[in-house]
């Protein structure tokens, strides 16, 4: 995206100001990377523990410009040298992670990490040998993929690259998933862009958190790029999947927008159907009697002008907090019925457009874009797990430890930074669970100052019927609407509803939970040989990450439960129940530590029991530890 001129050419003065765009700490080590020398790093500026700290990673101003000082003589330096970085021994590359995260490290983190920025020059993600087994019997194997949004392409790219035969079946007509459904205004990516991309197509992007139609675009170069669009069954819906134990394989019903109905079979299938795409309706008294346009902000409808329209929004979560603000700029007036306000983290940089300056150093210095992507892997993922995690000992209501404390002060602080005390406000948006509890969202303020805009009102009396003309709340007041939008959420722990999962048992899945989804690592089932699936129960992060990281790490297990089966001739592959019961109470236990475990906090992650059934509770670092091959002993293999 930059016109510059590359490495090579770039005159003196414009090398001057495209250090002024870099983000020092990833800076800093790229010199160290560049030049072998770690005397950068090692002169007293620190990087800030504090995730939450800017681009700099809260060094001073004066500290930045010291560091472009120095980065100036040095990068022409390397240019004028011909481009030849140094080599680094690994005691070097340990002090650099150190340095980034502003925190001393455990010796497997540093292997955690070193994978994760690809320095050994392999791929990110392994994926398993499957050269002893031969092309035929491989191509004999086939595989039906349910979904073609982020996880399925994944998932039909890998089974390619490996020589597998699958098809996709793809509800909608064309790839994308939930950046396909969901096209309402303001709807943007809020992990950074350069953790949330697959580790094998990195992509210049043009915002750090881009807008849909940016990742939209993406997925659909990917699946181009990687030529799997011919394989996927578009506008298809898969109804039921049955195992047919005699044959060992999978017979799957789908169903076409053209109404015909055709029995497809195969020898795996692979649930990749996400979590966040069935929206979910409020019940409420009255639902449906509202007269004006009425519609969830998972389908959009954009054929409304709301220009000067009196508009209702009921739900306060990730979808509301994008799509309100600009709303608010559009309409006479906005009442937003917020049953529980979200905790907001700053991100000076949420809408900013990369500047030119530093898209040349990620495309053209060396080294940096490794250190870019590494920070903000940091920054906005494993850096977070420790404040989200709860000490027994604490005792002060809001919070679940020091960490979470602290954070929560950090918080508040923001809010009243924007939004003042003075006002009712400021009560209204301070949450008093912890923060963690629920997704935390993102953002430079945008948020709480359209929530200060003269025309926009938060109400927080609960809603108690809908009518023919807006909403009635307890206290019996009446709110008058033009239009109402639902800002509810989804479905998700509805997993892989509608579809019917029959196993070798006869017993359909859902049946067999019982409203209690659970799988093996999330992604295995007892009862249901060769069927798997990515994004299924407790694999979803709450602060900690980038889901497209899990997805590789699943589809990386899941090719390695495949290729057991390939092994010495197998039909099929499924956990014990030992295994699979074994994991679930480690799962548990685990998030019962967490925020987001807290007795009192109500959110999508919890099923109607108030199990969490859609979290992983630990790091990324044992997630991608645990996924790097399935353990034999934990699987029956016919
Ligand atoms: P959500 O987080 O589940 O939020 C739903 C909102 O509706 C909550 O404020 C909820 O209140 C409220 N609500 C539900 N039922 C209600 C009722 N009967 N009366 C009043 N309020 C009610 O849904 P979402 O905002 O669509 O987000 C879902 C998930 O999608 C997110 O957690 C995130 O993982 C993902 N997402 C990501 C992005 C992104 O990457 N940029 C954007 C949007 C969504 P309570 O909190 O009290 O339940």
């Amino acid at each position: 995206m930059s016109a510059l001129p590359d490495l090579a050419q770039i005159d003196d003065a414009t090398l001057a100001a495209v250090i002024a765009e870099a983000s020092i700490p990833t800076l800093m080590n790229t010199l160290v990377h560049l030049t072998g020398d770690p005397a950068i790093i090692r002169g007293g500026i620190k990087v800030s523990p504090n995730v939450f700290a800017d681009n700099h990673g809260g060094i001073s101003p004066e500290d930045q410009q010291h560091i472009r000082d120095q980065a100036l003589p040095l990068i022409k330096a390397f240019r004028d040298g011909g481009g030849v970085p140094a080599s680094l021994d690994e005691d070097v590359i340990r002090e650099m992670i150190q340095f980034m995260t502003g925190m001393q490290m455990q010796p497997e983190y540093v292997d955690f990490l070193k994978s994760e920025l690809s320095l050994d020059d392999g791929p990110a993600f392994e994926q398993p040998a499957l050269e002893a087994i031969s092309p035929d019997r491989l191509k004999d194997f086939s595989v039906i993929v349910i979904g073609a949004g982020m996880s399925g392409i994944l998932t039909a790219i890998k089974l390619k690259e490996a020589g597998i035969a699958y098809t996709v079946i793809e509800k909608n007509p064309d790839v994308g998933g939930t950046w396909f459904q969901n096209t309402y205004p303001g709807c943007r990516v809020d992990s950074p862009n350069h953790t949330y991309s697959y580790s094998f197509a990195p992509r210049d992007w043009p915002n750090y958190y881009s807008p849909q139609p940016v990742l939209l675009e993406y997925f659909q170069s990917v699946a181009k790029d990687h030529d799997i669009r011919g394989d996927i069954q578009f506008n298809t819906e898969v109804e039921r999947a049955e195992y047919d134990s005699e044959e060992k394989r999978w017979r799957v019903t789908v169903h076409r927008d053209d109404g015909s109905t055709e029995l497809l079979t195969a020898n795996a299938v692979v649930s990749a159907v996400g979590q966040l795409n069935r929206p979910h309706y409020p019940e409420i008294n009255g639902i449906g009697s509202f007269e004006g346009p009425a519609f969830h902000s998972g389908e959009w409808e954009h054929e409304h002008d709301l220009t000067g329209k009196r508009v209702i929004v009921i739900g306060t979560g990730a979808s509301a907090f994008q799509f309100t603000p600009i709303v608010a700029e559009q309409a006479d007036s906005v009442t937003i019925f917020q049953r529980t306000p979200p905790w907001v983290a700053p991100r000076a940089e949420y809408h900013d457009e990369i500047p030119e300056g530093e898209h040349w150093l990620l495309s053209h210095l060396l080294f940096y874009d490794v250190w870019f992507r590494f920070f903000q892997f940091w920054r906005t993922s494993e850096g977070v797990l420790a404040s989200a995690t709860r000490d027994e000992a604490w005792n002060e209501s809001g919070s679940i430890s020091q960490a979470n404390h602290m954070l929560r002060e950090l918080l508040t602080e923001n809010a009243r930074r924007i939004v003042g005390d003075e006002d009712a406000l400021f009560s209204k948006v301070v949450p008093g669970y912890p923060p963690a509890g629920k997704r935390m969202l993102v953002d430079n303020g945008t948020w709480y100052r359209s929530l200060l805009r003269d025309n926009v009102e938060v109400v927080t009396d609960p809603i108690t019927k809908i009518t023919k003309t807006g909403v009635v709340t307890e206290s019996g007041r009446e709110f008058e609407g033009d239009v109402l939008i639902y800002g509810t959420g989804f479905q998700a722990s509805n997993f892989m509803s509608p579809m019917q999962i029959v196993g070798r048992d006869g017993v359909e899945i859902h049946e067999r939970w019982n409203g209690e989804p659970r799988a093996y690592m999330g992604m295995a089932y007892p009862y249901y040989p060769n069927f798997f699936s990515i994004y299924g129960p407790n694999t979803n992060l709450v602060v900690n990450g980038s889901i497209i990281f899990f997805s590789e790490c699943q589809v990386r297990y899941i090719l390695g439960c495949i290729a057991q089966v390939l092994t010495d001739d197998h039909r099929s592959i499924e956990p014990t129940l030992e295994a699979f019961e074994a994991h679930n109470e480690r799962i548990d236990q685990g998030n019962l530590q967490m925020a987001w475990g807290a007795p009192h906090v109500r959110s999508w992650y919890k099923n109607a029991s108030g199990r969490v059934t859609q979290n992983w509770p630990f790091s990324l670092r044992e997630f991608w530890e645990l996924t790097q091959a399935p353990d034999p002993q934990h699987f029956v293999i016919e």
